[in-house]
């Protein structure tokens, strides 16, 4: 991933999700666009508790579904006009997206290892091309997760009681990336002050659930406690112009990315197992060429 071509290709991939999101296809736009966040208040509208959440995407979808239904008053009303992919009675599923990103590149980087000792140097080359692949798509729904307007229904503007008196006016675009842009926040700025990546947690939950999931979980709920931070920012006009203070917010909102990037990345790698299956297979190869 150092070298260049490959570094240049997961940027460009990092951005993919957001192409997808522009296509017209709802089919596309419905699947997709849930995937970019998660109003983790909604969740619990619905009853269900973050410290049990399942880790099983279609186990939630059901179950975040019957808790709506039985608390129907907490929500509020869908208009079908402004619903055309029918995505607004779903909170987001930002945290099974990453977690199944993550298992995916472990899987790859399995099935990698095994080919760089048995394979041909094609299916080496195509194995490390999905490995790029899939780093840099997640890298996009990791930098989501960071961004705070991404873990809250207040994602556009503070929504219900609103006793801090903070903002209902839209700024998602200036945290998506309009401060950044204003304040010139580089890569290069950034890189000394990013730590060497970190093996995730994965010591066996109590409860048996997956522990790249409840990682994933926490470092949204990281995230989610950023969010009044962010309008307290705004009600004190701090980031109208660039300032330490929001400065320092996006500094180390993008550092939390990045370090939680790195954590995926390299637990995935350490994690990955060479593929038994595969590897019987083409020692079976070896010993037996095709004519
Ligand atoms: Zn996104």
């Amino acid at each position: 991933m150092r070298e260049p071509a490959n570094a240049e290709r997961i940027v460009f991939l990092s951005q993919e999700p957001d192409r997808w999101r522009r296509s017209r296809a709802l089919l596309l736009q419905h699947y997709n666009a849930l995937d970019h966040f998660v109003d983790l208040e909604q969740l619990t509208w619905a009853g269900l508790d973050l410290s049990t959440l399942t880790p099983f995407r279609y186990e939630f979808v059901a179950e975040f579904a019957a808790g709506r239904a039985a608390h129907a008053d907490r929500f509020p009303v869908i208009d079908p006009a402004k619903d055309r992919d029918h995505s607004l009675e779903w909170p987001g599923f930002l945290p099974w997206a990453i977690a199944e990103y993550y298992a995916k590149l472990q899987s790859q980087f399995s099935y990698l290892k095994t080919y760089e000792r048995y394979g041909t140097p094609e299916e080496i080359a195509n194995a490390r091309a999905n490995v790029i692949y899939v780093m840099g798509v997640m890298g996009h729904f990791v930098g989501d997760g960071s961004q705070p307007l991404h873990t809250t229904v207040a994602k556009s503007g503070w929504v219900g009681p609103n006793p801090n008196n903070f903002t209902r006016k839209d700024f998602h675009a200036l945290v998506d990336g309009g401060y950044i842009a204003k304040a010139g926040i580089t890569v290069e700025e950034l890189a000394p002050r990013v730590a060497p990546a970190q093996p995730l947690d994965l010591a066996p939950r109590a409860d048996g659930r997956d522990p790249a999931f409840v990682d994933v979980v926490e470092y949204l709920q990281a995230t989610w406690r950023t969010v009044e931070p962010l309008y307290t920012l705004m009600r004190e006009h701090k980031l109208d112009a660039v300032g330490p203070e929001g400065r320092a917010f996006f500094d180390e909102r993008l550092l939390a990315a990045g370090q939680m990037l790195g954590s995926l990345w390299l637990t995935a790698w350490q994690q990955a197992a060479p593929d038994p299956y595969l590897q019987a297979t083409l020692i079976q190869r070896q010993a037996a060429p095709p004519k």
